[in-house]
């Protein structure tokens, strides 16, 4: 504790010292990150905000490093505050259905309904609607595409995945997640995974080490010159045309 004090003093000994043009630059927003000249790596959660959502906002805000949240609505209600801070902190947010269903299993104005009641409970939680959807588990076909183009939205999948829901094991994810983690690469992870939380820190110091910078999905689109129409894939799945 008395270190911690100590460290204080010291800031705020510093502080007072800024010269009033420093203190101004300090204050300046932060230039944008550019994935066209720089390593960029899109770290996503899926399912969420899982029971851990919290913990990892406290390490992404500790980084200062950016993710986009693929929520699912039924969780948006009942953990809201988490959302409201997801955007506070200027995380990108995209719809993963309300109740998980197989898209390809249930009828046209199901895939509707899940999608608009998402998009609802985004709305209440922090006054925004997301732009992206993942369909859970990553299905697609064309009533998905069909549906995601009423209401304006690209379909956002994965280039790899950490594989966290399965192995549950933190070496096994840390792993995993810098063997996937490649520029412009856009990675599956879920917040409800305790070991994914836990590695977090570890991943996050071991990417920017090698050069990273953790930005979200429109981001390393952005980086990459990807243009998407509503009802787009990305990456296109084998087999699959975008219009
Ligand atoms: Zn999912």
């Amino acid at each position: 504790m008395s270190r911690h004090i100590s460290s204080l003093l010291a800031i705020t000994a510093v502080c007072v010292t800024l010269t009033p043009t420093s203190a101004l630059a300090a204050q300046a927003p932060k230039k944008e990150v550019d994935c066209s000249q720089v390593k960029c790596v899109a770290l996503t959660f899926d399912d969420g905000p899982g029971k851990y959502a919290g913990k990892l906002l406290d390490t992404l805000k500790k980084y200062d490093a950016k993710a986009t949240f693929f929520l699912e609505g039924q969780y948006v209600k009942s953990r809201p505050s988490y959302v409201k801070r997801m955007v506070a902190e200027g995380h990108e947010l995209g719809n993963h259905s309300y109740t998980h269903p197989d898209f390809r299993k249930v009828e046209k104005w199901d895939v509707r309904a899940e999608i608009k009641k998402t998009q609802e409970a985004v709305k209440k939680a922090a006054g925004v609607e997301p732009k992206l959807l993942r369909p859970p588990y990553g299905m697609v076909d064309l009533q998905v595409s069909d549906v995601a183009t009423e209401f304006g939205m690209p379909i956002i999948l994965w280039t790899g995945g950490n594989e966290d829901w399965s192995s549950k094991n933190a070496t096994a994810i840390k792993k995993k997640s810098m063997e996937v983690a490649k520029p412009g690469s856009i990675v599956l992870m879920h917040d409800w995974v305790k070991q994914t939380v836990d590695s977090m820190p570890s991943i996050v110091k071991s990417l920017k080490r090698k050069g990273y910078h953790l930005v979200t999905v429109s981001e390393v689109l952005k980086g990459q010159d990807v243009k998407l129409e509503p009802g787009d894939v990305y990456p296109v799945p084998a087999g699959w045309e975008n219009k």
